[in-house]
Protein backbone atom coordinates (compact mmCIF):
# COMPACT_ATOMS: atom_id res chain seq x y z
CA UNK A 1 0.00 0.00 0.00
CA UNK A 2 3.03 2.42 0.56
CA UNK A 3 3.44 2.89 -2.77
CA UNK A 4 0.24 3.93 -3.83
CA UNK A 5 -0.11 7.28 -5.88
CA UNK A 6 -1.66 9.77 -4.40
CA UNK A 7 -3.64 12.94 -5.59
CA UNK A 8 -1.76 16.34 -5.10
CA UNK A 9 -3.17 18.41 -2.35
CA UNK A 10 -6.20 20.47 -2.37
CA UNK A 11 -7.13 18.27 -5.94
CA UNK A 12 -9.73 16.03 -4.96
CA UNK A 13 -11.58 13.26 -6.79
CA UNK A 14 -15.41 13.55 -6.89
CA UNK A 15 -16.32 9.86 -6.17
CA UNK A 16 -19.66 8.29 -7.21
CA UNK A 17 -21.27 8.86 -4.10
CA UNK A 18 -20.75 12.72 -4.72
CA UNK A 19 -21.19 12.92 -8.57
CA UNK A 20 -25.53 12.75 -8.09
CA UNK A 21 -24.99 16.11 -6.09
CA UNK A 22 -22.55 17.94 -8.77
CA UNK A 23 -25.15 16.69 -11.49
CA UNK A 24 -27.90 17.98 -9.28
CA UNK A 25 -26.34 21.42 -8.62
CA UNK A 26 -25.03 22.14 -12.75
CA UNK A 27 -28.18 20.92 -13.43
CA UNK A 28 -30.13 23.66 -11.64
CA UNK A 29 -27.57 26.10 -12.63
CA UNK A 30 -27.56 25.57 -16.51
CA UNK A 31 -31.81 26.11 -16.72
CA UNK A 32 -31.73 28.92 -13.92
CA UNK A 33 -29.22 30.17 -16.67
CA UNK A 34 -30.88 29.38 -19.90
CA UNK A 35 -34.21 30.50 -18.16
CA UNK A 36 -32.12 34.45 -18.37
CA UNK A 37 -30.81 33.57 -21.94
CA UNK A 38 -27.65 32.86 -21.62
CA UNK A 39 -25.35 31.06 -23.71
CA UNK A 40 -22.57 28.75 -22.60
CA UNK A 41 -18.59 29.07 -23.59
CA UNK A 42 -16.01 26.46 -23.26
CA UNK A 43 -12.42 27.66 -22.54
CA UNK A 44 -9.31 25.93 -22.50
CA UNK A 45 -7.94 25.33 -19.22
CA UNK A 46 -4.25 26.63 -20.21
CA UNK A 47 -3.97 30.37 -21.28
CA UNK A 48 -0.34 32.20 -22.23
CA UNK A 49 0.61 33.48 -18.66
CA UNK A 50 0.18 37.02 -19.86
CA UNK A 51 -3.59 37.01 -20.58
CA UNK A 52 -3.57 36.80 -16.40
CA UNK A 53 -1.05 39.17 -15.65
CA UNK A 54 -2.74 42.00 -18.09
CA UNK A 55 -6.05 41.67 -16.24
CA UNK A 56 -5.81 40.02 -12.88
CA UNK A 57 -3.43 42.87 -11.95
CA UNK A 58 0.19 42.56 -10.68
CA UNK A 59 -0.74 43.53 -6.81
CA UNK A 60 -3.36 40.64 -6.50
CA UNK A 61 -2.67 37.74 -4.60
CA UNK A 62 -3.43 35.29 -7.76
CA UNK A 63 -0.71 36.61 -9.59
CA UNK A 64 1.88 37.34 -6.50
CA UNK A 65 1.27 34.09 -5.14
CA UNK A 66 -1.70 31.29 -6.30
CA UNK A 67 -0.56 31.19 -10.26
CA UNK A 68 0.39 27.70 -11.32
CA UNK A 69 2.49 28.92 -14.38
CA UNK A 70 5.21 27.09 -16.02
CA UNK A 71 7.45 27.00 -19.08
CA UNK A 72 6.15 24.13 -21.80
CA UNK A 73 8.47 22.47 -24.11
CA UNK A 74 8.99 25.75 -26.63
CA UNK A 75 10.30 27.80 -23.60
CA UNK A 76 6.31 29.77 -23.14
CA UNK A 77 5.07 30.35 -20.15
CA UNK A 78 2.21 28.86 -19.50
CA UNK A 79 -0.92 28.98 -16.57
CA UNK A 80 -3.60 26.78 -15.34
CA UNK A 81 -6.55 29.32 -15.25
CA UNK A 82 -7.08 30.48 -11.38
CA UNK A 83 -10.32 32.42 -12.97
CA UNK A 84 -12.35 32.06 -16.05
CA UNK A 85 -12.74 36.01 -17.16
CA UNK A 86 -9.78 37.28 -18.08
CA UNK A 87 -9.86 34.34 -20.62
CA UNK A 88 -13.69 34.65 -21.39
CA UNK A 89 -12.10 38.27 -22.88
CA UNK A 90 -9.86 36.96 -24.25
CA UNK A 91 -11.80 34.39 -26.41
CA UNK A 92 -14.83 36.85 -26.94
CA UNK A 93 -11.59 39.58 -28.68
CA UNK A 94 -9.79 36.65 -30.67
CA UNK A 95 -13.73 35.28 -31.88
CA UNK A 96 -15.32 38.97 -32.35
CA UNK A 97 -17.89 38.12 -30.70
CA UNK A 98 -18.49 41.45 -29.17
CA UNK A 99 -19.90 42.36 -32.66
CA UNK A 100 -23.12 41.70 -31.60
CA UNK A 101 -24.16 42.74 -28.21
CA UNK A 102 -24.82 42.40 -25.35
CA UNK A 103 -23.76 38.72 -25.13
CA UNK A 104 -24.84 36.85 -22.56
CA UNK A 105 -22.06 33.49 -21.60
CA UNK A 106 -21.74 31.57 -18.91
CA UNK A 107 -19.31 29.01 -18.46
CA UNK A 108 -18.22 26.11 -15.68
CA UNK A 109 -15.40 24.54 -14.88
CA UNK A 110 -11.97 23.62 -13.07
CA UNK A 111 -9.86 26.50 -11.74
CA UNK A 112 -6.53 26.42 -10.48
CA UNK A 113 -4.64 28.24 -7.30
CA UNK A 114 -1.76 27.28 -5.21
CA UNK A 115 -3.37 28.75 -1.81
CA UNK A 116 -3.53 26.65 1.61
CA UNK A 117 -6.21 23.71 1.11
CA UNK A 118 -8.60 23.84 3.70
CA UNK A 119 -12.46 22.95 3.90
CA UNK A 120 -14.24 25.55 1.31
CA UNK A 121 -10.71 26.11 -0.18
CA UNK A 122 -9.06 24.03 -2.98
CA UNK A 123 -6.20 24.12 -5.38
CA UNK A 124 -8.68 22.75 -7.85
CA UNK A 125 -11.76 23.80 -7.33
CA UNK A 126 -14.54 24.80 -9.70
CA UNK A 127 -16.59 28.17 -10.74
CA UNK A 128 -19.34 28.27 -12.89
CA UNK A 129 -18.80 32.00 -14.50
CA UNK A 130 -21.26 34.75 -15.63
CA UNK A 131 -19.97 37.25 -18.11
CA UNK A 132 -22.24 39.72 -19.90
CA UNK A 133 -20.58 42.75 -22.69
CA UNK A 134 -21.68 45.00 -23.87
CA UNK A 135 -24.15 46.24 -21.88
CA UNK A 136 -23.39 49.74 -19.18
CA UNK A 137 -26.58 49.79 -17.53
CA UNK A 138 -27.41 49.35 -13.80
CA UNK A 139 -29.91 46.64 -15.00
CA UNK A 140 -27.42 44.41 -16.31
CA UNK A 141 -25.78 44.39 -12.66
CA UNK A 142 -29.18 43.95 -11.28
CA UNK A 143 -29.94 41.08 -14.06
CA UNK A 144 -26.83 39.20 -12.04
CA UNK A 145 -28.22 39.45 -8.90
CA UNK A 146 -31.73 38.79 -10.00
CA UNK A 147 -30.58 35.75 -11.48
CA UNK A 148 -27.95 34.45 -8.40
CA UNK A 149 -31.22 35.05 -6.26
CA UNK A 150 -33.11 32.78 -8.58
CA UNK A 151 -30.48 30.22 -8.64
CA UNK A 152 -30.56 29.71 -4.71
CA UNK A 153 -34.15 29.25 -4.45
CA UNK A 154 -33.62 26.42 -7.19
CA UNK A 155 -30.82 24.85 -5.27
CA UNK A 156 -33.07 25.36 -2.22
CA UNK A 157 -30.26 27.37 -0.51
CA UNK A 158 -30.93 30.02 2.13
CA UNK A 159 -29.64 32.18 4.42
CA UNK A 160 -27.50 34.20 2.23
CA UNK A 161 -26.86 37.68 2.64
CA UNK A 162 -25.73 39.93 -0.68
CA UNK A 163 -23.22 42.50 0.05
CA UNK A 164 -22.92 45.59 -2.21
CA UNK A 165 -20.52 48.29 -3.03
CA UNK A 166 -19.60 50.60 -5.93
CA UNK A 167 -15.67 51.66 -6.40
CA UNK A 168 -16.69 54.38 -8.86
CA UNK A 169 -14.09 55.19 -11.58
CA UNK A 170 -10.80 55.42 -12.64
CA UNK A 171 -10.39 59.25 -11.01
CA UNK A 172 -12.37 58.71 -7.97
CA UNK A 173 -10.12 55.49 -7.24
CA UNK A 174 -7.21 57.58 -7.57
CA UNK A 175 -8.62 60.20 -5.31
CA UNK A 176 -9.38 57.57 -2.99
CA UNK A 177 -6.00 55.96 -3.40
CA UNK A 178 -4.58 59.14 -2.35
CA UNK A 179 -6.63 59.54 0.91
CA UNK A 180 -6.18 55.51 1.74
CA UNK A 181 -2.45 56.28 1.20
CA UNK A 182 -2.30 58.94 3.51
CA UNK A 183 -4.58 57.26 6.18
CA UNK A 184 -2.23 54.03 6.56
CA UNK A 185 1.33 55.83 5.52
CA UNK A 186 1.73 56.85 9.94
CA UNK A 187 0.87 53.45 10.52
CA UNK A 188 3.61 51.53 8.47
CA UNK A 189 4.99 49.68 11.76
CA UNK A 190 1.27 48.04 12.20
CA UNK A 191 1.14 46.78 8.69
CA UNK A 192 1.94 43.62 7.41
CA UNK A 193 4.20 42.36 4.47
CA UNK A 194 1.44 42.18 2.18
CA UNK A 195 -0.19 45.38 3.14
CA UNK A 196 3.15 47.15 3.44
CA UNK A 197 3.81 46.06 -0.36
CA UNK A 198 0.52 47.43 -1.88
CA UNK A 199 0.76 50.57 0.22
CA UNK A 200 2.24 52.08 -2.39
CA UNK A 201 1.01 49.99 -5.37
CA UNK A 202 -2.33 49.31 -4.78
CA UNK A 203 -3.64 50.35 -0.64
CA UNK A 204 -7.29 49.61 -1.98
CA UNK A 205 -6.06 45.62 -1.47
CA UNK A 206 -5.47 46.36 1.98
CA UNK A 207 -8.85 46.48 3.03
CA UNK A 208 -9.48 43.50 1.04
CA UNK A 209 -6.55 41.86 4.13
CA UNK A 210 -8.18 38.85 5.85
CA UNK A 211 -4.89 39.84 8.90
CA UNK A 212 -7.18 40.05 11.64
CA UNK A 213 -4.40 42.25 13.45
CA UNK A 214 -5.28 45.11 10.30
CA UNK A 215 -9.23 45.39 11.41
CA UNK A 216 -9.28 47.41 13.66
CA UNK A 217 -7.08 50.09 11.44
CA UNK A 218 -9.07 49.34 8.15
CA UNK A 219 -12.06 49.49 9.95
CA UNK A 220 -11.34 53.34 10.79
CA UNK A 221 -9.75 53.83 7.37
CA UNK A 222 -11.51 56.73 4.50
CA UNK A 223 -14.86 55.44 3.08
CA UNK A 224 -14.94 54.76 -0.75
CA UNK A 225 -18.35 56.26 -0.97
CA UNK A 226 -16.53 59.51 0.39
CA UNK A 227 -15.13 59.87 -2.95
CA UNK A 228 -17.58 58.55 -5.92
CA UNK A 229 -18.19 60.42 -8.99
CA UNK A 230 -21.62 61.43 -9.58
CA UNK A 231 -22.01 58.96 -12.32
CA UNK A 232 -21.15 56.20 -9.92
CA UNK A 233 -23.13 57.51 -7.49
CA UNK A 234 -26.41 57.39 -9.89
CA UNK A 235 -25.31 53.99 -11.19
CA UNK A 236 -25.19 52.48 -7.72
CA UNK A 237 -28.71 53.95 -6.56
CA UNK A 238 -30.07 53.10 -9.93
CA UNK A 239 -29.14 49.59 -8.78
CA UNK A 240 -30.20 49.17 -5.21
CA UNK A 241 -33.47 50.92 -6.09
CA UNK A 242 -34.07 47.36 -8.55
CA UNK A 243 -32.76 44.81 -6.08
CA UNK A 244 -35.38 46.67 -3.90
CA UNK A 245 -38.17 46.68 -6.41
CA UNK A 246 -37.40 42.78 -6.58
CA UNK A 247 -37.54 42.35 -3.04
CA UNK A 248 -33.83 41.49 -2.26
CA UNK A 249 -32.01 42.60 0.63
CA UNK A 250 -28.68 43.74 0.61
CA UNK A 251 -26.05 45.16 2.90
CA UNK A 252 -23.71 47.93 1.47
CA UNK A 253 -20.63 46.80 2.55
CA UNK A 254 -18.16 49.87 2.06
CA UNK A 255 -14.73 47.86 2.44
CA UNK A 256 -15.93 45.42 -0.68
CA UNK A 257 -13.27 46.09 -3.13
CA UNK A 258 -12.86 42.30 -3.95
CA UNK A 259 -9.39 40.70 -4.54
CA UNK A 260 -8.96 41.27 -8.47
CA UNK A 261 -7.93 44.77 -10.11
CA UNK A 262 -10.54 44.82 -13.01
CA UNK A 263 -13.50 46.30 -11.29
CA UNK A 264 -15.10 49.35 -11.25
CA UNK A 265 -18.82 50.91 -10.04
CA UNK A 266 -20.58 47.84 -8.85
CA UNK A 267 -19.18 44.86 -6.79
CA UNK A 268 -21.24 42.32 -5.07
CA UNK A 269 -21.16 39.15 -2.65
CA UNK A 270 -23.07 36.57 -1.44
CA UNK A 271 -22.10 35.48 1.97
CA UNK A 272 -22.81 32.31 4.32
CA UNK A 273 -22.18 32.76 7.77
CA UNK A 274 -22.13 28.60 7.64
CA UNK A 275 -19.27 27.92 6.03
CA UNK A 276 -16.83 29.48 8.78
CA UNK A 277 -14.10 31.59 7.01
CA UNK A 278 -14.79 30.33 3.24
CA UNK A 279 -17.79 32.59 3.32
CA UNK A 280 -18.47 34.56 -0.42
CA UNK A 281 -20.42 31.83 -2.39
CA UNK A 282 -20.26 33.88 -5.21
CA UNK A 283 -18.68 37.26 -6.31
CA UNK A 284 -18.69 39.40 -9.11
CA UNK A 285 -18.90 43.15 -10.19
CA UNK A 286 -18.53 45.82 -13.34
CA UNK A 287 -15.38 45.84 -14.95
CA UNK A 288 -15.66 48.11 -17.85
CA UNK A 289 -11.71 48.51 -18.36
CA UNK A 290 -11.18 45.21 -19.05
CA UNK A 291 -11.61 44.61 -22.66
CA UNK A 292 -10.02 47.80 -23.48
CA UNK A 293 -6.79 46.93 -21.20
CA UNK A 294 -6.48 43.09 -22.97
CA UNK A 295 -6.45 45.08 -26.49
CA UNK A 296 -9.96 45.45 -27.59
CA UNK A 297 -12.09 48.30 -28.30
CA UNK A 298 -13.43 49.32 -25.27
CA UNK A 299 -16.87 47.63 -24.53
CA UNK A 300 -18.99 47.70 -20.84
CA UNK A 301 -18.63 44.24 -18.71
CA UNK A 302 -20.53 42.56 -15.90
CA UNK A 303 -20.20 39.45 -14.66
CA UNK A 304 -20.23 37.60 -11.59
CA UNK A 305 -18.13 33.66 -10.38
CA UNK A 306 -19.50 31.07 -8.24
CA UNK A 307 -17.25 28.27 -6.27
CA UNK A 308 -19.36 25.08 -6.47
CA UNK A 309 -18.01 22.98 -3.94
CA UNK A 310 -18.34 25.99 -1.59
CA UNK A 311 -22.49 25.62 -3.03
CA UNK A 312 -22.36 22.01 -2.36
CA UNK A 313 -20.62 22.11 0.98
CA UNK A 314 -23.21 24.68 2.04
CA UNK A 315 -26.31 21.98 0.68
CA UNK A 316 -24.39 19.40 2.81
CA UNK A 317 -24.53 21.45 5.73
CA UNK A 318 -27.98 22.48 5.07
CA UNK A 319 -29.43 18.85 4.69
CA UNK A 320 -30.28 19.63 0.75
CA UNK A 321 -27.62 17.31 -0.55
CA UNK A 322 -28.46 14.56 -3.26
CA UNK A 323 -27.33 10.61 -2.79
CA UNK A 324 -26.60 8.67 -5.53
CA UNK A 325 -30.14 6.12 -6.31
CA UNK A 326 -30.15 2.41 -6.47
CA UNK A 327 -31.33 0.71 -9.39
CA UNK A 328 -34.80 -0.11 -9.90
CA UNK A 329 -34.33 -4.03 -11.25
CA UNK A 330 -31.40 -6.55 -10.85
CA UNK A 331 -31.45 -9.18 -13.80
CA UNK A 332 -29.92 -12.49 -12.94
CA UNK A 333 -29.74 -16.29 -14.59
CA UNK A 334 -30.32 -18.24 -11.45
CA UNK A 335 -27.15 -20.27 -12.95
CA UNK A 336 -24.70 -19.76 -15.60
CA UNK A 337 -26.52 -21.57 -17.79
CA UNK A 338 -29.03 -18.93 -18.66
CA UNK A 339 -26.79 -16.31 -18.97
CA UNK A 340 -27.52 -15.15 -22.37
CA UNK A 341 -31.39 -15.24 -21.99
CA UNK A 342 -30.58 -13.01 -18.64
CA UNK A 343 -28.61 -10.38 -20.98
CA UNK A 344 -31.32 -10.01 -23.50
CA UNK A 345 -33.79 -9.63 -20.65
CA UNK A 346 -31.71 -6.72 -19.34
CA UNK A 347 -31.00 -5.21 -23.05
CA UNK A 348 -35.15 -5.99 -23.54
CA UNK A 349 -35.65 -3.86 -20.31
CA UNK A 350 -33.08 -1.05 -21.27
CA UNK A 351 -34.71 -0.67 -24.66
CA UNK A 352 -38.27 -0.37 -23.68
CA UNK A 353 -38.01 1.05 -20.19
CA UNK A 354 -35.29 3.12 -20.28
CA UNK A 355 -36.15 5.37 -17.67
CA UNK A 356 -35.71 2.37 -15.37
CA UNK A 357 -31.96 1.68 -13.59
CA UNK A 358 -31.82 -2.55 -14.81
CA UNK A 359 -28.06 -3.97 -13.27
CA UNK A 360 -27.25 -7.22 -14.76
CA UNK A 361 -25.59 -9.69 -12.64
CA UNK A 362 -22.59 -10.74 -14.39
CA UNK A 363 -20.50 -13.06 -12.10
CA UNK A 364 -21.14 -16.91 -11.46
CA UNK A 365 -22.46 -18.49 -8.16
CA UNK A 366 -24.95 -19.60 -6.02
CA UNK A 367 -28.57 -18.59 -5.93
CA UNK A 368 -28.16 -17.26 -2.80
CA UNK A 369 -25.11 -15.81 -3.50
CA UNK A 370 -26.95 -13.99 -6.37
CA UNK A 371 -30.09 -12.74 -4.38
CA UNK A 372 -28.02 -11.19 -1.88
CA UNK A 373 -25.75 -9.31 -4.77
CA UNK A 374 -29.45 -8.28 -5.70
CA UNK A 375 -30.50 -6.84 -1.99
CA UNK A 376 -27.09 -5.39 -1.51
CA UNK A 377 -27.38 -2.89 -4.69
CA UNK A 378 -30.71 -1.57 -3.03
CA UNK A 379 -33.01 -2.83 -5.99
CA UNK A 380 -36.57 -3.18 -5.42
CA UNK A 381 -37.55 -5.90 -7.96
CA UNK A 382 -35.17 -9.01 -9.27
CA UNK A 383 -35.83 -10.77 -12.35
CA UNK A 384 -34.99 -14.40 -12.48
CA UNK A 385 -34.47 -16.54 -15.63
CA UNK A 386 -33.81 -19.99 -14.85
CA UNK A 387 -35.02 -23.32 -16.31
CA UNK A 388 -38.47 -23.02 -15.79
CA UNK A 389 -38.73 -19.66 -17.57
CA UNK A 390 -36.56 -20.70 -20.21
CA UNK A 391 -39.37 -23.70 -20.97
CA UNK A 392 -42.20 -21.42 -20.24
CA UNK A 393 -40.26 -18.30 -22.39
CA UNK A 394 -41.01 -16.10 -19.33
CA UNK A 395 -39.32 -14.72 -16.63
CA UNK A 396 -40.21 -14.18 -12.92
CA UNK A 397 -40.04 -10.88 -11.13
CA UNK A 398 -39.61 -11.05 -7.93
CA UNK A 399 -39.76 -7.76 -5.73
CA UNK A 400 -37.25 -7.09 -3.12
CA UNK A 401 -37.18 -5.73 0.47
CA UNK A 402 -40.62 -6.78 0.49
CA UNK A 403 -42.84 -10.02 1.24
CA UNK A 404 -45.13 -9.71 -1.64
CA UNK A 405 -45.64 -12.55 -4.10
CA UNK A 406 -43.46 -13.38 -7.62
CA UNK A 407 -45.15 -13.43 -10.42
CA UNK A 408 -44.32 -15.61 -13.63
CA UNK A 409 -44.72 -13.42 -17.10
CA UNK A 410 -44.04 -13.10 -20.17
CA UNK A 411 -41.25 -10.18 -21.84
CA UNK A 412 -44.42 -8.11 -23.10
CA UNK A 413 -46.21 -7.67 -20.02
CA UNK A 414 -43.13 -6.33 -18.39
CA UNK A 415 -43.72 -3.14 -18.66
CA UNK A 416 -47.20 -3.00 -16.93
CA UNK A 417 -46.37 -5.11 -14.13
CA UNK A 418 -43.13 -3.81 -13.84
CA UNK A 419 -44.77 -0.02 -13.37
CA UNK A 420 -47.15 -1.45 -11.09
CA UNK A 421 -44.74 -2.90 -8.78
CA UNK A 422 -42.44 0.00 -8.86
CA UNK A 423 -45.56 2.52 -7.58
CA UNK A 424 -47.12 0.02 -5.45
CA UNK A 425 -43.87 -1.16 -3.52
CA UNK A 426 -43.27 2.99 -3.21
P1 LIG B 1 -11.74 34.32 -1.30
O1 LIG B 1 -11.85 35.70 -0.74
O2 LIG B 1 -12.58 33.30 -0.56
O3 LIG B 1 -10.33 33.87 -1.53
P2 LIG B 1 -11.83 35.23 -3.99
O4 LIG B 1 -12.20 36.65 -3.89
O5 LIG B 1 -10.42 34.87 -4.21
O6 LIG B 1 -12.43 34.41 -2.75
P3 LIG B 1 -13.06 34.96 -6.58
O7 LIG B 1 -11.80 35.05 -7.33
O8 LIG B 1 -13.99 36.10 -6.59
O9 LIG B 1 -12.75 34.51 -5.08
O10 LIG B 1 -13.85 33.64 -7.03
C1 LIG B 1 -15.27 33.55 -7.03
C2 LIG B 1 -15.73 32.42 -6.13
O11 LIG B 1 -14.99 31.24 -6.37
C3 LIG B 1 -15.55 32.67 -4.65
O12 LIG B 1 -16.59 33.45 -4.14
C4 LIG B 1 -15.57 31.27 -4.09
O13 LIG B 1 -16.91 30.80 -3.98
C5 LIG B 1 -14.87 30.49 -5.16
N1 LIG B 1 -13.44 30.27 -4.84
C6 LIG B 1 -12.41 31.12 -4.97
N2 LIG B 1 -11.25 30.56 -4.61
C7 LIG B 1 -11.55 29.28 -4.23
C8 LIG B 1 -10.79 28.17 -3.77
N3 LIG B 1 -9.46 28.24 -3.63
N4 LIG B 1 -11.43 27.01 -3.47
C9 LIG B 1 -12.78 26.91 -3.62
N5 LIG B 1 -13.55 27.93 -4.06
C10 LIG B 1 -12.96 29.09 -4.37
MG1 LIG C 1 -8.87 34.23 -2.95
Amino acid sequence: MANLAKSIRGMNDTLPTDTPEWRAVEGHILSVLQCYGYHEIRLPILEQTSVFHRSIGEQTDIVQKEMYSFEDRNGDSLTLRPEGTASCVRAVLQNSLLQNVPQRLWYLGPMFRHERPQRGRLRQFHQVGIEVFGAGSPQSDAELIMLTRRLWDSLSITNLRLEVNSLGNEESRANYRTALVNYFSPFKKLLDEPSLARLNSNPLRILDSKNPDLQELISEAPSLSDYLDDDSKNHFIAFTKILSANNIKYTINPRLVRGLDYYNKTVFEWVTEELGAQSAICAGGRYDSLVGTMGGKASHATGCAMGLERIIELRKVQQITLSPQSPDIYVMATDDNYELLAIQTAEYLRSHIPALKTILHVSSGKLKARMKKADRTGARIAILIGADEAVAKKVTVKPLQTNKQQIMCSEHELKEILNEMLVTNG
